[in-house]
């Protein structure tokens, strides 16, 4: 029976199977625009097929859509109940600019001791460690005492409906674990010679908010026969701008900033001059802190108008909103109503896009995702912060199933995790995060599923 250490070292003998195998996940552009015809991700899915099964391993494709299939895989094991779930995603962003683009996004360009390319981060590498976890482990003989799997969803950047939206929904029997680790919420920070990690424990909600203010039309030389709506939206634009939204600390994530020099209780009272504080030693603390402590309504669309010479009838203000766990849609219409109550003519319209998640800290899967880490980091002393993330993942469909889900990635701390740039121009992964990742995958998989009927 191989031990847990000498997989692990087989991880540093893979760097050049791991590597090849982002790369040949770049090269495949499964680029989802929102707009079908989209996504292609069959052609991922059937990439991921043939590679397990070059190591014996069978898998499952399904979708609503021939070209959109979704990649189910289970890991041979004695019990068929499925402790664990690897989670991740098959479709990228569009590229913006590719003038601006360092190598081509399609490339998988190696380049400093990382692997460029559009959805070689996001999510690709999340998928390359859970893919050689699984290669690994057969290739010792390895049979599971607990069931686990490896779903990889096609269309995540447009909210999943044709991926673990749709699987949640009409085959939760395929998607059934106790316990999922996923992408999101999982940042690594050294403060003062400790290392820092987090573990993706929730998500604020979205919604989509659409502000109508009506006016009347009429021509433009004489603006005083109608009523022009761009008065109405300017100072709907202002309310926006001063609102100050409530300032919450109770989310889990408040209690860990003593670790970053933050001795005090953090709440409404002292949280500007404590935010200017972090904002010096841990800019990215800071920015969390900020999004985790309150509900934030920015306006990001404006359509309106039909001419130049004609006072416009209506005028449309598109708002982002993100909610806390606790903000609930009355608190929400409540302060709509009250940026909005001095605005004539104006309705609104409101979408929830997705609910606010979260599953518990306290798990075994949190205990497996510490004690990976303190092997293969070598470090007992690491700190751990529960942490929300104030993005969307796949992980609202299956928390809502009642699998606790977490994110967590494994990256190596060493790396430069400013050169990301998920969803940007020049996206890339550090080789070491790709190692460390996939260690990561192959240790929690191991602690969850071995030994332990
Ligand atoms: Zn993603």
């Amino acid at each position: 029976m191989s031990s847990l250490q000498s997989l692990i070292d087989q991880v540093d003998d893979s760097i050049n199977e791991i590597i090849h195998m982002n790369q040949e996940l770049i090269k495949i552009p499964s680029i989802n625009t929102g707009y079908m015809p989209t996504g292609n991700e069959t052609l991922v899915a059937e990439f991921l097929r043939d590679s397990l099964l070059d190591d014996g391993i069978s898998s499952n494709l399904i979708g609503r859509d021939p070209k959109r299939k979704n990649f189910i895989s289970d890991y041979p094991s004695i019990s068929d109940k499925t402790k664990l779930m690897f989670m991740s995603h098959t479709d990228v962003v569009p590229v913006e600019n590719e003038e601006k683009w360092k190598f081509d996004p399609f490339s998988g360009t190696i380049h400093e001791g990382r692997v460029y390319g559009r959805g070689s981060n996001d999510c690709k590498a999340l998928l390359t460690t859970q893919m050689m976890a699984f290669k690994i482990l057969k290739r010792n003989n390895i049979t599971l005492d607990y069931g686990l799997k490896l779903v990889s969803g096609a269309d995540e950047e447009h909210g999943g409906k044709w991926g673990f939206r749709w699987l949640a929904e009409k085959h939760p029997e395929l998607i059934t674990s106790d316990y999922a680790i996923n992408e999101g919420g999982s940042v690594s920070i050294q403060a003062d010679n400790k290392l820092i990690l987090s573990i993706g424990v929730g998500e604020k909600g979205r919604l989509e908010l659409k502000f109508k203010i009506k006016g009347e039309s009429g021509h433009a030389s004489t603006p005083w026969m109608g009523k022009n709506a761009s008065f109405q939206l300017g100072k709907l634009l202002k309310n926006l701008e001063d609102y100050k939204p409530e300032i919450i600390t109770t989310l889990p994530f408040f209690s860990h900033l003593h670790n970053f020099g933050i001795e005090e209780k953090i709440d409404s009272s002292n949280f500007d001059k404590l935010i200017d504080r972090l904002d010096k030693s841990y800019p990215l603390v800071s920015s969390l802190s900020k999004a985790l402590s309150q509900m934030l309504i920015t306006p990001t669309m404006v359509q309106g108008g039909i001419k130049s010479n004609s006072i416009p009838e209506e005028i449309i203000l598109t708002c982002d909103i993100r909610n806390l766990p606790f903000q609930k849609i009355d608190y929400i219409i409540s302060e709509i109503e009250k940026i909005s109550q001095d605005i004539d003519g104006l309705t609104y319209d409101l979408e929830y896009m997705s609910d606010p998640n979260e599953s518990k800290f306290d798990s075994a899967l949190a205990d497996a995702i510490i004690e990976s880490q303190s092997i293969i980091q070598n470090n007992k002393e690491i700190k751990w912060i529960p942490l929300h993330s104030p993005g969307f993942t796949d992980s609202t469909y299956t928390r809502r199933l009642g699998i606790t889900t977490y994110g967590f990635y494994g990256s190596d701390p060493q790396d430069d995790a400013t050169l990301n740039n998920i969803h940007g121009t020049n996206e890339s992964i550090g080789i070491a995060s790709l190692i460390s990742g996939t260690k990561s995958m192959l240790a929690i998989a191991y602690i969850m599923c071995m030994n332990k009927l």
